[in-house]
């Protein structure tokens, strides 16, 4: 350690007492003695340490001579004296650590009651489906953005979407100098007062070493994720919902969220009002991590949706769950930068795995039961924020049937227990058979 360098140690989050100056990334923390402390002076200048957050494992491929001093896979702590000359990138950035914040919490969740609606919805996911899309996505040499493949994974996804009643279309878009397209599917719900669900994911590849024409088959970043939006789709049409749906496939991602960010820019001001959700999917099918672990990245104006997100991990699977509020390099940050409720649902410490962006990021790694939890967790969500219009299992009592005649009238209701009973009134009221919960006079 240099002289004047500020003196830290990498502790277990549950071991840190209140006070002391400190950085949390889940089960690990930093502390820190902070210069000005040691040199007896006040100051506001944050320590020498800088906060990295990373795609995969960016910064550390490119900084290889870097030693963090602590790593946790999206986010690292490095020393000030290692930082590049460069602040950032559309992989990485780099920002003053601040004292006493939390970039990653591992969220222990207590589970609620399980619905039997949702369950079932969330025992109607097909892995068969799921890994059929994503095989033929990741089957083509690239989903570069401007690739007449990416056209045809597009075209491909379309059809999809329109064989499962959605509304299709697409919106150009620019890349640079190219063009591109997003694909939006719409369906609409049947309450009225309608808000806007929104599920997303990046359609498109690279291969950053190799260039445009390079193999990119991007089986994890993101068939992965665009794979799930056709099978989240796919479970959200075998119901009626309140509200409205909207899937959408970004072109652009990887060039820097051009189909996003421009898809947001787009935005009329009535849809803005109405999102009650966006849920984004990136990297949702590789394992990095000892336990299945899943990472929701949102920010202040997403919170009770990450909170959804968590109660529906710990309700209908077994995965652990880190959130974070320190949303970066996906479709959800344009929505979060103008005020809309977004989250990245991601694979734990997805900077361990060190295909993306390459040749290599082949269906040879991807973990099919880890995908299957997070849509899980998703499609539990994303019931509760569309709101079912029936519930299945339980009957409700359904409308009274009602006849009268002068001096008389007689009530036909279906009973809590779902047999028909009738009550009848002619100057008194006639319990005729039980109405159980039906309150008729
Ligand atoms: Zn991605």
């Amino acid at each position: 350690m240099r002289a004047g360098a500020v003196r830290y140690l990498v502790v277990p989050t549950a071991e840190v007492a209140g006070g002391a100056r400190s950085a949390e990334f889940g089960e690990q923390t930093i502390v820190w003695v902070p210069a000005e402390q040691r040199l007896g002076r006040a100051s506001r200048t944050v320590p020498g340490l800088l906060l990295v957050t990373q795609v995969g494992r960016s910064f550390q491929d490119e900084y290889p001579g870097v030693t963090p001093l602590l790593d946790h896979g999206r986010h690292l702590v490095i020393s000030a004296a290692d930082k590049p000359r460069k602040r950032s990138n559309q992989c990485w950035r780099i920002e003053p650590l601040r004292p006493n914040t939390t970039i990653v919490e591992t969220r222990a969740v207590s589970a609620a009651r399980a619905d039997p609606d949702v369950a079932d919805l969330v025992g109607a996911l097909s892995m068969t489906s799921y890994r059929n899309d994503l095989t033929w996505l990741a089957s083509l040499p690239t989903r570069h953005s401007l690739s007449t493949t990416f056209t045809q994974a597009m075209d491909f996804a379309a059809d999809r979407m329109v064989a499962l009643g959605y509304q299709v279309g697409r919106t150009p878009i620019t890349v640079g100098g190219g063009r591109s397209a997003d694909l939006i599917g719409d369906r609409a719900g049947v309450g009225t007062n309608r808000g806007l669900v929104v599920v997303t994911a990046h359609l498109d590849s690279i291969n950053i070493a190799g260039g445009p024409a390079a193999a990119a088959p991007g089986a994890d970043d993101n068939g992965s994720g665009s794979a799930g939006v056709l099978e989240l789709g796919r479970l959200l049409a075998t119901r009626s919902w309140q509200h409205d749906t909207r899937l959408i496939l970004f072109g652009g991602e990887e060039e820097g969220l051009f189909g996003s960010k421009q898809y947001v820019a787009a935005l009329p001001a009535a849809d803005r009002a109405r999102i009650r959700a966006v849920l984004n999917m990136d990297m949702i099918a590789t394992t990095n991590t000892a336990t299945p672990t899943v990472l929701l990245e949102g920010a202040a104006v997403s919170s009770s949706q990450i909170d959804a997100l968590a109660t529906a991990a710990a309700t209908y699977t077994g995965l652990k769950v880190e959130t974070s509020l320190n949303p970066f390099a996906s479709d959800h940050v344009p929505f979060i930068n103008a005020g809309m409720p977004a989250v990245l649902t991601i694979e734990g410490a997805d900077s361990a795995n060190g295909h993306i962006h390459s040749a290599n990021d082949t269906l040879n790694f991807i973990d099919w039961a880890l995908a299957a939890e997070i849509l899980r967790m998703n499609i539990a969500a994303l019931a509760g924020w569309l709101e079912p219009t029936v519930a299945r299992r339980r009957p409700q009592p359904a409308g009274s049937v009602v006849s009268w005649g002068p001096g008389r009238l007689d009530v036909f209701a279906t009973g809590t227990d779902s047999a028909l009973h009738h009550k009848a009134y002619d100057g008194a009221w006639h319990d005729f058979e039980n109405l159980g919960g039906v309150v008729l006079g």
